[in-house]
């Protein structure tokens, strides 16, 4: 017997995203979190557009794009010497209300059915716990700390103990996905470790940040620059980014701790008195609360699977938050385990299926933390002393230093390439056909449905996002209908959920280059082709686990 099919161990954006995969599907998971609630603390602030693309498919986007800044506000960066003085570099954004409309027109690098929305993990969380508490066979159970879970091969056995008083329990569940952040207990009962760069040193962003949230309404009074959502200082004395939370009043600051300044010397005052510095300006706030973070790691376990045990998000990676892409990996992370963990609990897929997981996951984890820390290291430089100077000397540092940091931004945060350009290449469950995807590349993305990549997307003449057609599950895409019924028929025979989608298009068809296309429940393409495979049954297994290969039988064509 068992209490659940699973049990997600944390309820950050990871494991809020996993209740909601499987909560969707009608799999039991139990969600334990050790804190009273959704988080207090406005760590990521940038939800990237796959992401978006992901509430969507769960049908919430619209409601995380109302969350945050005010829907005119516009999201841009913005760098300044101190924010009363010089602006060196702005990259303009679009407001939440423009972003809906923007997106309808952009095609290539951009071609997507959402934009990303700027907005804190601290609004976020409570949507995805809201949507997840909905699901009937999903129990949130704040409060609830995992102490100690054995894998005895057929199950997991797990204690969990009730923080408020010390009660203990004992669950059995099929499997346990350790979604419990940066200080995972599961990785370390697993004996993994992590792998990559533990402590860069830089300037800024490598180092020991220190975190203030705080309430400032007149602070908008005290800038004479156009708003921004993100304000960056570079000045000799003092670092630092702050993100507007709420557009009106609400701010987070984080600024990294200069040679000489001590952690245990930091006090709300202390912190103030940097937020005056970089601001250039004596104002009150309020403090609404204070952290600190290491910025500088590049970090990924070095298994993310033992049996029935499974690590993802801040688990599983450690990024400095450069590009923004923790809370982002952590989310495709729930995504690619969702499925699969529902397919295998519904009997549809082989429990070998979970093995994809890892092959396909831990490359994109690799792959996203040498992003951000390239990212890193790019703001991480020193600003010229005279930057500051009302001298021609210090008018040319600006100049030169407005010309560096205009670049830096949009490497930093025009990165269609970094979000939908990951890819499960080499994966079991992906059949290739022969073709070779366009380079992979952080600031360009060339649509493309070789197989193990993101579907490339289109907006219809109707105005629909292709993205709505697709099933739940399975997608089977065809241009050209009459093909496709040998495929949906085996589908059918073998128990695998599948939408037929019938796209007789030229459009289509050169956006695809193939008359067949089989689409994952996580809109990866598993497969193309100009006509079905000679063994119809196999390529069904062959994507949904069971172990096996198959020969590319025709590749795709122009
Ligand atoms: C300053 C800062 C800015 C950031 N900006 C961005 C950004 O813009 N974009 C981005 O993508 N990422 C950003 N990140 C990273 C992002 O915040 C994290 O990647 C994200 O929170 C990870 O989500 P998670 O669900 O994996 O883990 P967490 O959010 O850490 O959640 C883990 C949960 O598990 C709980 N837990 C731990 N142990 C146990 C246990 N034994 N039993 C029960 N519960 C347990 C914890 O209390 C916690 O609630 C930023 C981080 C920082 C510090």
């Amino acid at each position: 017997m068992q209490d659940a099919a699973v049990l997600i161990v944390g309820g950050g954006p990871c494991g809020l995203m996993l209740a909601n995969e499987l909560g969707r599907r009608g799999v039991a998971a139990i969600l334990v979190d050790d804190k009273a609630g959704t988080t207090t603390k406005p760590q990521a602030n940038a939800t990237q557009a796959r992401t978006m693309e992901h509430y969507r498919r769960l049908g919430f986007a619209e409601e995380i794009r109302a969350l945050g800044l005010p829907g005119d506000y516009p999201t841009d960066m913005a760098y300044f010497t101190r924010f009363i003085r010089y602006e060196l570099a702005r990259y303009q954004l679009p407001s939440a209300r423009d972003a809906r409309v923007i997106i309808k027109s952009l095609a290539g690098d951009w071609s997507a059915a959402e934009l990303p929305h700027r907005c804190s993990q601290l609004y976020i969380e409570p949507i995805l716990r809201d949507h997840a508490a909905r699901l009937p066979s999903i129990s949130l159970r704040y409060g609830w700390q995992l102490i100690a879970l054995d894998d005895n091969g057929d199950g997991v056995d797990a204690t969990i103990t009730r923080t408020a008083d010390g009660t203990t329990q004992q669950l059995r569940v099929g499997w346990l996905i350790g979604c419990d952040g940066p200080r995972s207990f599961v990785r370390k009962t697993l004996g993994f470790n992590l792998l990559g760069e533990g402590g860069a040193q830089r300037d800024f962003m490598g180092g020991r940040m220190q975190m203030l949230h705080f309430r400032a309404p007149h602070l908008y009074d005290i800038i004479p620059h156009g708003k921004a959502w993100m304000y960056w200082a570079f000045n000799s004395e003092r670092r630092c980014f702050m993100c507007a939370l709420d557009g009106v009043k609400d701010f987070v600051f984080h600024t990294q701790l200069r040679p000489g300044e001590h952690e245990e010397d930091v006090t709300d005052e202390s912190m103030h008195a940097m937020l005056e510095q970089v601001v250039g300006l004596r104002f009150p706030i309020e403090v609404l609360g204070r952290a600190a973070w290491t910025a500088g790691f590049a970090l990924v376990a070095e298994r993310f699977q033992r049996g029935r045990v499974f690590l993802a998000g801040d688990a599983a990676h450690l990024f400095t938050p450069s590009g923004g892409l923790g809370y982002n990996t952590g989310i495709e992370d729930a995504v690619n385990l969702g499925w699969k963990l529902a397919a295998v609990a519904r009997g549809w897929a082989s429990p070998a299926l979970m093995e994809s997981y890892e092959a396909e996951r831990r490359p994109v984890a690799l792959r996203n933390t040498a992003f951000a820390r390239g990212f890193a290291a790019r703001i991480g430089v020193a600003p010229a002393p005279m930057i500051e100077e009302q001298t021609s000397a210090g008018a040319e540092a600006r100049r030169k230093a407005g010309d560096y940091l205009n670049a830096a931004i949009r490497a930093e945060f025009n990165i269609p390439g970094v979000t939908f350009g990951a890819r499960y290449d080499g994966s079991p469950v992906i059949v290739p056909d022969g073709t070779v995807p366009p380079p992979d590349s952080a600031n360009s993305y060339t649509p493309t449905a070789c197989p193990g990549g993101r579907a490339p997307h289109r907006w219809l003449p109707d105005g629909r996002s292709l993205f709505d057609l697709f099933g739940f599950e399975f997608t089977l895409l065809c241009v050209r209908p009459e093909l496709g019924r040998g495929l949906a028929d085996a589908a059918a025979r073998l128990g695998i959920p599948v939408t037929v989608l019938d796209m007789p298009d030229e459009e289509t068809r050169a956006l695809y280059e193939a008359d067949l296309v089989l689409i994952r429940p996580d809109q990866v393409v598993a497969w193309r082709g100009v006509e079905p495979p000679r063994d119809v049954e196999t390529l069904w297994q062959v994507v949904a686990g069971a172990k096996g290969t198959m020969q590319p039988a025709v590749a795709a064509s122009g």
